[in-house]
């Protein structure tokens, strides 16, 4: 029996009204049970309980669903814990309805020493031993509940997790731990010696990082001494820790995400540990500068409002743009927090404090708003050409909600800014005319998952291995995706230079390529770089190629790229001139394709003066041509 199984019961079995009664007051009204709406402020009841039909139905607020829906809003628990509730308060067993499947032993184990490898460094770390613990401690302002609530631990320089393996005492169990410690990429084999290994956290800050149930899957490290080459190094790889599925702090926010129905995205963990303990609890890191599919669906589950609040520079502000962006796909329009003149959310809440940082929250605006806001210009041109040109740019931003209404009524506003007296119905057929020639929006995202499939990713905890691969195979299929000339030139350029990858430029030079999977994949290079030896390198790239989903196209040029691989350091001032000169044709390749696409549209022209507009822009993106093939990148060094 599973627990779709007891849903089955629940609904079949109990009469709704008795679910129902079993927190607010039913009563008869004619033929009909009613009750005082619990869902907003009733004093008639408005909300009616069909036992028939199985539905309540609020006449007032339109608040709505079965008996299972009734207490997870009620009583703000997710869909297996109301499936518990109600099972124990009308006789049956919630117990048999789990299917325990057997874990893998490989993950059983796995488990264990990811858990007692944090208990290790948490012990550690108490022991007044390291002063370099203490130190971050105090500079960072953390008090010992908070170093607790996240098990903040030290992994010292000396082995400390391999004597701890060692002292196994059944051999057997000595033996597989110490395999699967290196499977997870805790411990190293030593190149010289295969018989010995060393600890990969070696004198660093040690952060547990928790699947959403509070599992620990694996780890993020902060170097304490300067000349440590990676500041942060993050575990790597392995059938237990995905990175790009990692929220860091899900399973401390996400009851008060559900709670206050919206969720604040940061970059960092440090910035999550800040907000989390200033009282904005419904906070999670993205770790990174991406935030992964699964991760969103996963938050959609929780609230449809999401707030981003990434770093302010300019990395951090073209983070918002991809995330701002995978939102809109799903038809969630993200506010925004601007924490100028301070760099992240942490560094706000040192100087500005918790008052300022709640003002800044309720009065953050949509994130395309400040978008628009870099696009329509202060003062408005006469021209109406010059107006319908700056609402063509603002079309881009709201091109991936669709031809939806939230993406019309906002282009309605903005087009009463620019000046433009037309009426919506116009705004909104050149708006579709536009859809319809963008490119950009061919490879549109999957369609948001049901209800019915978001129970599914709540369920996970029963069996979390086979439902996360079966809910990623859902979620992402391969479609075979055409790489540019020049984007291909990009991936093989990186890929012999490692050192490229890891520069600002690098993820600047992003807003540039065209292709999603090429941008992924690019960011995906830029977090294993930080995690990986140089010696791995290869061998880790190609193993990467066959576990996670790629076209075959980009198999094929990255493929390509290793084989032709030769260890050549570069310095930084040679990285970053490879990535200008990079930059510089993907820019010239978007305007081509750009000038192409308008040149497609001659043909719907109809009047003369469409005809001039057609060319007036086909004159434009010429100029821009010109100007960038006459300006080389020079480096100023
Ligand atoms: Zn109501």
């Amino acid at each position: 029996m599973s627990l779709s199984d007891l849903k089955q019961r629940i609904l079949d079995e109990i009469p709704l009204t008795d679910v129902v009664s079993g927190y607010v007051h039913v009563s008869r009204k004619g033929t009909a049970s009613v009750a005082l709406c619990p869902f907003h402020g009733d004093k008639t009841p408005s909300m009616h309980v069909n036992n028939d039909k199985k539905i309540f139905k609020c006449f007032a607020c339109g608040e709505g669903g079965n008996a299972i829906d009734f207490v997870m809003k009620y009583k703000k628990i997710e869909f297996v814990e109301a499936l518990k509730e109600i099972a124990n308060h009308h006789g049956l067993n919630f117990e048999d309805y789990i299917e325990r499947k057997q874990k893998s032993p490989k993950l059983v184990m796995a488990e264990k020493v990811l858990q007692k490898s944090s208990e290790l460094y948490k012990r550690l770390a108490r022991t007044n031993k390291f002063p370099m613990y203490m130190e971050f401690i105090k500079k960072r302002g953390l008090s010992t509940e908070v170093a607790d609530t996240y098990s903040l631990g030290y992994a010292p320089k000396h082995n400390a997790l391999i004597e701890y393996l060692s002292s196994i005492p059944k051999e057997d169990d000595r033996k597989f731990a110490l395999e699967i410690a290196e499977e997870i990429g805790l411990i190293k084999r030593d190149l010289n010696n295969n018989e010995s290994y060393y600890d990969t956290f070696r004198d660093r800050i040690t952060f547990p990082i928790w699947d959403q149930f509070g599992t620990v899957i694996g780890y993020t490290s902060r170097a304490v001494y300067d000349y440590q080459k990676a500041k942060y190094m993050n575990s790597k790889e392995s059938f237990v820790f995905n990175k790009r599925n990692i929220l860091y702090g899900l399973h401390l926010a996400k009851q008060s995400i559900r709670e206050k129905d919206f969720v604040l995205l940061v970059e960092g963990n440090m910035d999550q540990i800040a907000m989390f303990n200033k009282g904005l609890k419904n906070t999670v890191a993205i770790q990174g500068v991406a935030l992964g599919d699964y991760s969103l669906k996963v938050l959609q589950a929780l609230t449809k409002n999401f707030i981003l609040a990434l770093d302010s520079d300019t990395a951090g502000f073209n983070a918002s743009k991809r995330v701002n962006e995978q939102c809109l796909k799903v038809g969630i329009i993200p506010k925004y927090l601007n924490f100028e003149p301070h760099k992240d959310p942490d560094d706000y809440l040192t100087n500005e404090g918790i008052v300022a940082m709640q003002k800044l929250i309720d009065e953050s605006r949509p994130f395309i708003d400040t978008l628009a806001d870099q696009v329509i210009p202060k003062v408005i041109p006469n021209l109406i050409d010059r107006q319908f040109a700056i609402l063509d740019e603002c079309f881009h931003i709201v091109a991936p909600l669709g031809n939806s209404l939230q993406a019309t009524e906002r282009l309605a506003v903005w087009a009463k800014r620019i000046g433009l007296q037309s009426d919506s119905a116009q705004i909104i057929k050149r708006y579709e005319d536009f859809l319809s020639n963008d490119n950009s929006q061919k490879f549109r995202a999957p369609e948001p998952p049901s209800e019915e499939l978001m129970h599914e990713v709540e369920m996970m905890e029963e069996d979390f291995e086979s439902q996360f691969t079966n809910s990623l195979e859902h979620f992402e299929q391969v479609t075979e995706v055409k790489i540019s000339a020049i984007e291909e030139k990009l991936l093989q350029e990186l890929v012999q230079h490692p050192e490229c990858v890891t520069r600002q430029k690098a993820l600047e030079l992003l807003d540039f390529v065209g292709t999603n999977e090429v941008k992924s994949y690019i960011l995906r290079l830029r977090e294993i770089i930080y995690e990986i030896d140089e010696n791995e390198y290869v061998s880790i790239l190609h193993s990467l190629l066959k576990k996670e989903h790629y076209s075959n196209s980009l198999v094929s040029v990255i493929e390509g790229a290793l084989s032709r691989y030769r260890k050549i350091p570069i310095n930084d001032v040679t990285a970053d001139k490879i990535l200008l000169d990079l930059e510089h044709r993907l820019k010239i390749n978007q305007l081509n394709q750009k000038r192409q696409i308008i040149l497609e549209r001659k043909d719907l022209c109809q009047t003369n003066e469409e005809m001039n507009a057609l060319m007036l822009e086909v004159i434009e993106v010429d100029k821009e041509l010109l100007k960038l093939k006459s300006h080389k990148p020079k480096l100023k060094v």
